[in-house]
């Protein structure tokens, strides 16, 4: 696709951003400390990052999702988990309240969201419900004003930094994935709380744990969208997510192929560069030729999605084949670092941690292969 002066501007932008406040000695101390910076996120939300693709009417940037793809891969390319702080409110926090908000939830839970006032998550999985999503045990029984939520979402980001969260639960368990419904919580009300932040492989900076709900009684003015159509805003949701970590995975994959290069050039083995091995270039000729590949298949699903053409399947594409070369490049990164890859001193140790969950979170690559032999397959 042909990018516009716009977007080449906030490529800029975005790069120029990763590459002066995303430094190693911060990327170090996130790491070795567990949490990211306030003072960075601050300015990222200042930067616009956090309501790229929100509109303007909501206190968004108003961009498209093109510019939402490019700040995420440039930030990406630096940072993963920085690039989660702006893709959650972007889409999968922000997304259900976008898709489904009355002006008064917008008013009070997206817009100090997208000025980085608040943390949203969003809270679907549970222990027995992952890929299964529908299968979700939490239940919402109504009280007068009030429904009244008990159960336990699992491996929710952002969970124990979060003000509030959309946590999706039964009101009618007669009626499977046709009877859930969402809710706003908030974090700090009677009832909810969080288990131990999870101790993650990758993606450190950004805690994840359960989210437990005991008789938490949510005001009626708080369900998000109509009464037993919460999975399709989930799943709405998700289809636009999973454009997101296609983008980080671009990001991350153009991080590890940049890596292998500059030490294919560096590294001597037997007087010569291993880069002059072909064993060696010929994987960086098959890294860089699949990550040019991922990038067109997102780059198309955003470009679908802009032109308000169905983008499902095309987002299912690109987060399978992204995440799945993310990792394949990542891999071969680290193996040409030699055993220097293996340790914490070279970038590519931590890309290569935290590439790892692309294939997992927001429907695992299986989970695309479903939704792309569904459509492909429909009667
Ligand atoms: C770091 C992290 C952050 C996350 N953040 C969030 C969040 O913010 N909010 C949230 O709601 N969730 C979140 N998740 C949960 C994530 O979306 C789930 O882990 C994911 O959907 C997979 O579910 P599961 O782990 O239960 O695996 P399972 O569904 O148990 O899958 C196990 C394996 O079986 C395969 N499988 C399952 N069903 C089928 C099938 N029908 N056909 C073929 N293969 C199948 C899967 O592909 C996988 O390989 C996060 C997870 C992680 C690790």
């Amino acid at each position: 696709m042909k990018f516009t002066e716009q977007h080449e501007l906030i490529r800029k932008l975005a790069r120029d951003f990763a590459e002066k406040e995303l430094t190693s000695e911060i990327l170090d101390k996130v790491e070795e400390m567990g949490e990211f910076p306030q003072e960075i996120l601050d300015k990222m939300a200042k930067a616009g990052f956090f309501g790229i693709k929100i509109p303007r009417e909501f206190d968004g940037a108003g961009a498209d999702t093109v510019s939402y793809v490019i700040v995420m891969e440039e930030i990406a390319r630096v940072s993963a988990v920085a690039s989660i702080y702006v893709s959650s409110p972007n889409s999968l926090s922000g997304g259900p309240l976008l898709l489904s908000g009355t002006e008064q939830q917008i008013d009070k839970y997206l817009k100090p969201v997208v000025k980085g006032e608040k943390m949203l998550a969003f809270a679907l999985t549970e222990p027995g419900a992952g890929s299964d999503a529908g299968g979700v045990a939490t239940t919402a029984v109504e009280d007068g004003d009030y429904y009244v939520l008990n159960g336990r979402k699992t491996f929710i980001t952002m969970a124990p930094l979060a003000d509030f969260a959309v946590v999706y639960a039964k009101t009618d368990v007669s009626k499977g994935s046709r009877g859930i419904s969402a809710f706003i919580v908030d974090m700090k009300q009677e009832g909810v709380s969080c288990g131990k932040p999870e101790h993650k492989m990758g993606l450190i900076g950004c805690a994840t744990s359960d989210i437990i709900l005991e008789n938490v009684r949510v005001h009626k003015s708080n369900i998000l969208g109509e009464l037993n159509k919460g999975f399709t805003n989930a799943m709405k949701t998700l289809d636009v997510g999973r454009i997101g970590v296609a983008a980080q995975s671009i990001g991350v994959a153009q991080a590890a192929l940049d890596e292998a290069i500059k030490y294919a050039k560096e590294r001597k083995q037997f007087g010569r560069c291993i880069g002059d091995f072909q064993a060696i270039s010929f994987m960086i000729a098959d890294m860089a030729t699949k990550l040019k590949a991922a990038k067109h298949l997102v780059y198309d699903a955003a470009y679908l999605k802009d032109t308000n053409q169905n983008a499902s399947m095309a987002a299912s594409m690109a987060k399978y084949y992204a995440a799945e070369t993310c990792n394949e490049i990542c891999a071969k990164s680290l193996q040409i670092h030699g055993g220097y890859g293996y340790i914490k001193d070279y970038k590519i140790e931590r890309l290569y941690r935290d590439c790892r969950v692309f294939t997992i979170y927001e429907g695992t690559s299986q989970v695309q292969q479903m939704v792309i032999a569904g459509q492909l397959l429909k009667k």
